[in-house]
């Protein structure tokens, strides 16, 4: 691998799943920043929008965005001589960029922590049991001996993917090694202040009242499964102005509620519905979603599309729920 880049890579094309999240956006902008310090051309793209309150990370060397640039996105994706894909296991998961990159015979490498690897690569650097893939970034830089190549923005992109996926290192954050991981993102000038403000105090005051909404208006509680199900119609996120990455982690509120312990966020997305679902605990929420929406995830983080209805996606849901009461009710 390490030969094979530093013999056959100039250009590089570091891509990310759709609708990222702090750690699609940090851990490609992380990579992306090593490999500019250690001299490859390189270029971050994403598939679609990313939230607003990610932008800071890609400040030096924007990432491009696919639905907004595709001649010049198609050509450098084209033209580079790998591609590097994070934080996804399934080419599914590129969006409207999935017909390209299955159409090329480029070398892809795969780096990711997603249960269940199904895109072909020349080389992959998985492991489930790590919090992000900006953790697993770290790693593979440290392997390819280009440690001395990261950066206070390389840090900074890493620290945000490793806080993003662990709530503020509140779940999933039980590996001692994550913690020396970042032990040296703090040493090259990672600021985890600015990372925790940028994450979670960074947000516009109509998304605060959507919020708000949500939580008094839209949340429908079902105690006897342990579960709560939100969900916003596209004439609700207008009336809100919702901007990309309005609703990031409104699935996971409802979770703090004692004894709740799978939550569904449902939401109209162009044309689609758009269903998050997280759990505490063993319910298997990648399972759920994978079983009855063609979704997929971590055990307890999961989401997927669907193109029912809005009220036909809801009465699924509820019809499932006493389907699933002995799992959720598993530990009472
Ligand atoms: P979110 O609810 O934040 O959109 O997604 C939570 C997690 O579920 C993501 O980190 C990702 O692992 C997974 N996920 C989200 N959407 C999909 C999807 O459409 N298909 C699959 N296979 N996994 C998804
Ligand atoms: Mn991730």
């Amino acid at each position: 691998m390490n030969e094979w880049l530093r013999n056959e890579v100039e250009s590089i094309v570091i891509i990310p799943h759709v609708n990222p999240d702090g750690d699609a956006i940090g851990s490609t902008i992380g990579l992306n920043d090593v490999f500019k310090n250690a001299g490859f051309e390189t270029q971050v793209i994403v598939p679609n929008d990313y939230p607003a309150y990610l932008e800071w990370l890609g400040a030096e060397n924007k990432p491009l965005v696919y639905e907004h640039n595709p001649e010049k996105c198609s050509s450098l994706i084209k033209s580079a001589d790998a591609l590097f894909l994070l934080d996804f296991s399934d080419f599914k998961r590129l969006g409207k960029l999935e017909d390209i990159i299955r159409s090329l015979s480029t070398p892809i490498v795969s780096i990711d922590h997603h249960p269940d690897p199904k895109i072909e690569t020349e080389f992959r650097f998985w492991d489930v049991n790590v919090s992000s893939t900006a953790e697993l970034v770290y790693d593979f830089i440290v392997a390819l001996g280009m440690v001395d190549h990261l950066k206070v923005i390389s840090a900074n992109a890493l620290l945000t993917g490793i806080i993003a996926d662990t709530g503020s290192l509140s779940h999933n954050a039980s590996r001692p090694g994550m913690y020396h991981i970042i032990a040296e993102l703090i040493n090259v000038g990672a600021d985890k202040e600015k990372v925790n403000e940028a994450l979670y105090n960074n947000f516009s005051e109509k998304r605060m009242r959507l919020l708000g909404y949500c939580l008094s208006e839209k949340m429908e509680v079902f105690p006897q499964f342990r579960t709560a199900l939100i969900w916003l119609t596209s004439d609700e996120l207008k009336k809100f102005d919702f901007q990309t990455g309005d609703t990031e982690g409104f699935v996971n509120y409802p979770l703090s509620i004692t004894g709740i312990v799978f939550t569904a966020f449902f939401m109209e997305k162009n044309g689609l519905i758009r269903l998050s679902f997280r759990s505490k605990g063993d319910f298997a929420v990648n399972e759920f979603s994978s079983a009855h929406f063609g979704g997929g995830g971590h055990r307890n983080a999961s989401g997927g599309d669907t193109k029912l209805s809005m009220k036909d996606a809801i009465s699924l849901f509820k019809g499932l729920l006493p389907v699933y009461a002995g799992q959720l009710n598993k530990d009472c």
